[in-house]
Parts: C-alpha cells; sequence; structure tokens
C-alpha cells in the first residue's frame, strides 16, 4: 500500500510559504513502515480540489490531507470530501459544541461561521483537535483510508500522533518500520564517493543506499524496512559496516552531526585547544563553533583579518610577505594559522584566505580558489581548493575544509 499526501493551500502552490507538512508526515508514514508515493500541492481552488482527490483516492491506499478545514470561504476540503465520496455533509452536534467550548475557553465570542466547522460528510468520523477550532475528518471511502488535517502544522502534527498514528496501527495498516542511517562524507565528490560504492547504490537494492550533495558534504543515505526498530537496524549495520570500511575517514559524522561538533568533541577528547584568523570566511568558522554549546571549552577565539592592514596589525604578518606573495597565498594562509595559534596561546591555529568571488582576483586566483593552514607545535600544513558556487558557499565549504584539515590532524594523533 502507497500513500498519497495532499496539501492544500494557495499560499504553498504562489511559492509564498513552504510545504514542510508533507515532509513531516512522510517521515511519520515511514516510521510505520508505510511509503508514501506521491505528494501533491494544490490551490484553494474546487476544481482543482476534486480533481486531486479523486485522482490520490484512485491510486492510493491511504490519502493524509492537511489544510482546507478553517471556516472560511476558501477552506474548501468538506465540501470535497462530501462531494468526491458521494456522502452529503450533515451537522454534528457534539463538534459544535466543543468548537463552542473552544471560543468560550478563550473568552472569545464563537463566529457562526465557525458552524461549518461542524458539518462532516455522512459516517466520516471526527478527529479531536486539542489545540484549535477545526476538528479533522476521518473517512473510509470504497476501500481507500482518509484522514483530513488542519493546515497549521502544530495542530496537525498533535492530531496525526495522537490520533491518525493509533487508527493505522489499530487498523493493521503499518508494514514494520522503515529505517534510515545517514552518513557524512567530506573530501571527495558525489560521483568520486559513488564510484566507490557502485555495487551499494544500485537500484532496487535492498537495503536502498542514496546519495544525496549539500554544500560539498556527501552523505549517504542507507534505507531499511523491518519488521521492528532492531531489525531494520539489523539489516542496516552490515550495509554501514562495509561503507565505513571503502571510505575511512572521508566518513566524518552521522545523522545531523556538523563537522564543527566532531571537531570540538575530538578537541575535548584530545584536551587542546583552537584558536583562528580567518579572511576569506569572514567570522564563518566562529560562528560554526560557537553554535555548539560549551565551544568556549577548547574554542578561544577567532580573528577576522579581512584587510591586509588587520593582516599585519592583529596578526602581525609582515608586509613583505603580504607584497611578494599575495593575501591569497599558502604561505601567507600558514604565517596567519601559527600566528593566531600564538596571539591567543594555542594549541591548533587554522587560518584561511581566498576568493569568495563573484569576480576572479586575477588569472591565477579565480573566483573560489581558496587556501586552508593548519598549524600546531611542531608542524604545518596547508591546503588549496577551487570551489564554484556562489559566495555564500565558498565561504561555508572554506570553513568545512578548514574544520575537516583540523580533524584529520586530529584522528592521526592516535
Ligand atoms: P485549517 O485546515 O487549519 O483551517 P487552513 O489551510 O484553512 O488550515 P490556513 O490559514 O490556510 O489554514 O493555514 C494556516 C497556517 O498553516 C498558515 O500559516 C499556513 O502557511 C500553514 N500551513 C498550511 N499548510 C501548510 C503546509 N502544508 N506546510 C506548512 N505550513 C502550512
Ligand atoms: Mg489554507
Amino acid at each position: 500500500m502507497k500513500a498519497e499526501i495532499l496539501s492544500i493551500g494557495s499560499e504553498l502552490t504562489s511559492g509564498k510559504n513552504l510545504d514542510t507538512n508533507s515532509q513531516w508526515l512522510s517521515q511519520q508514514l515511514a516510521s510505520l513502515g508505510i511509503a508514501t508515493g506521491w505528494h501533491t500541492t494544490i490551490a484553494d481552488d474546487l476544481e482543482m480540489n476534486l480533481q486531486a482527490f479523486s485522482q490520490a483516492l484512485g491510486r492510493a491506499g491511504l490519502v493524509i490531507v492537511s489544510g482546507g478545514l478553517g471556516p472560511t470561504l476558501d477552506d474548501l476540503t468538506r465540501e470535497v470530501l462530501a462531494s468526491v465520496s458521494g456522502c452529503p455533509l450533515e451537522f454534528h452536534t457534539l463538534s459544535w459544541e466543543k468548537i463552542q467550548e473552544m471560543f468560550a475557553r478563550r473568552n472569545r465570542p464563537c463566529p457562526e461561521r465557525n458552524r461549518t466547522q461542524a458539518f462532516f460528510p455522512l459516517g466520516a468520523v471526527p478527529i479531536p483537535n486539542a489545540s484549535g477550532t477545526a476538528p479533522g475528518i476521518w473517512m473510509h471511502i470504497s476501500g481507500r483510508y482518509l484522514a483530513a488535517l488542519p493546515g497549521v502544522p502544530r495542530e496537525m502534527k498533535a492530531m496525526f500522533t495522537t490520533w491518525v498514528r493509533p487508527k493505522l496501527l489499530e487498523l493493521g495498516l503499518a508494514q514494520g518500520v522503515i529505517l534510515e542511517r545517514k552518513l557524512n562524507t567530506f573530501g571527495l565528490g558525489e560521483s568520486a564517493i559513488e564510484e566507490m560504492l557502485l555495487d551499494l547504490t544500485q537500484r532496487g537494492r535492498e537495503p536502498e543506499v542514496g546519495i544525496t550533495a549539500s554544500d560539498a558534504v556527501i552523505s549517504l543515505r542507507i534505507m531499511a524496512r523491518g519488521e521492528t526498530e532492531t531489525a531494520a537496524n539489523e539489516r542496516i549495520a552490515p550495509v554501514e559496516k562495509v561503507i565505513r570500511e571503502r571510505l575511512g575517514k572521508l566518513v566524518y559524522g552521522t545523522g545531523d552531526d556538523g563537522m564543527e561538533e566532531v571537531v570540538l568533541r575530538l578537541l575535548g577528547e584530545k584536551k587542546q585547544t583552537l584558536a583562528v584568523a580567518e579572511s576569506v570566511t569572514g567570522g564563518n568558522l566562529a560562528a560554526l563553533l560557537t553554535r555548539v554549546p560549551g565551544a568556549s571549552d577548547h574554542f578561544l577565539g577567532s580573528i577576522v583579518s579581512y584587510t591586509n592592514g588587520v593582516k599585519q596589525e592583529s596578526l602581525g604578518i609582515s608586509p613583505l610577505l603580504l607584497q611578494e606573495k599575495g593575501a591569497c597565498s599558502e604561505e601567507v594562509t600558514l604565517a596567519m594559522a601559527h600566528s593566531a595559534r600564538k596571539v591567543m596561546k594555542a594549541d591548533f591555529g587554522l587560518a584561511t584566505t581566498g576568493v569568495a568571488g563573484p569576480g576572479d582576483l586575477s588569472p591565477g586566483l579565480p573566483a573560489g580558489k581558496v587556501f586552508s593552514a593548519l598549524a600546531w607545535a611542531d608542524g604545518e600544513k596547508v591546503e588549496s581548493i577551487h570551489w564554484f558556487g556562489s559566495r555564500v558557499e565558498v565561504q561555508t565549504r572554506t570553513a568545512r575544509l578548514a574544520l575537516n584539515m583540523l580533524r584529520l590532524k586530529l584522528l592521526e594523533a592516535n
């Protein structure tokens, strides 16, 4: 059985708001082992709704609707359901009482218009809404199950969790669980990673392995279905092991792990401190690191030395070096890393320079060309890379590149 999710609202189809309800609902259904086959977003228009509802009920075993249950004229879900099911709307006294109570609790007069929210297609079951006025609607239409929920994400989520989810379990519609394990890598491109895993990423394989790229982070998603969570995890584990063996240190974390969290954790394990000097990243490195609670235990600070003047005054970079090599060079970036380390008395110094773009600096320094350097008590390392991306992408990727250099160094010391 496949599910279809219908999201209703002209604010969604116009592009004004993003449909996040579908994302959340698909994840919830997956956790019940129900795969979603379609996401359909529909404007507040009767004809379009009738079409989309008929189509969904023709192809999906379970349809979850969000939106269009309000009391205003553009709220059409009730009417559409009555029409596609052939069940006329009937007044539900108990629901009307509940709606009135809701207004009374808020010390507001109950508008007559809200009466429309107490109408349900004949035979439908109201889904209680504890935090809003609109009750949801549960229906069984020619062998298909349908739940209509309000569009307001908070109400929709609460009603799905307390009513729809248990209902799906009770009906035996849940088919075990689908679990996902996400491994995050940094250092190689999407196709290079895929080439190392071609046997695993082939279509139709179980568990399924998908690749996604986001800001130079390539993530592998291993998805497996199982009767229980343990069973699904058991199917994921051997695939994860193979991927980790093949990719080694390219894998830096799992799930929502950020590179900055991993680096701070490693600094903590090794009881080391970090000082930063930033040019091209303009404070991005510091911003990433300070987002992590407890960062101050190991991250001492960052000097955003954007101009040559500040590089000289705050970091003591020699004017001669700046003139001879240019600010965007391996030599200056290394000098900045050493200087940050000394100025802040840290174990490690990390520095970035480069051309954020969009314009090129010179033929040898095109937009996206960056340098990152790491300095420690008895050594140093420098890397250069040419990113193809927007100004912001160049900055965030370079911050990750720098953090990754430190991560690899910290792992080496094992
Ligand atoms: P209800 O059925 O609760 O009356 P509605 O569609 O009539 O829902 P709207 O006023 O259109 O209510 O939307 C209420 C709020 O919920 C708006 O802020 C809207 O952007 C948000 N919302 C509606 N649908 C979605 C969705 N699919 N994803 C994210 N937000 C949504
Ligand atoms: Mg709406």
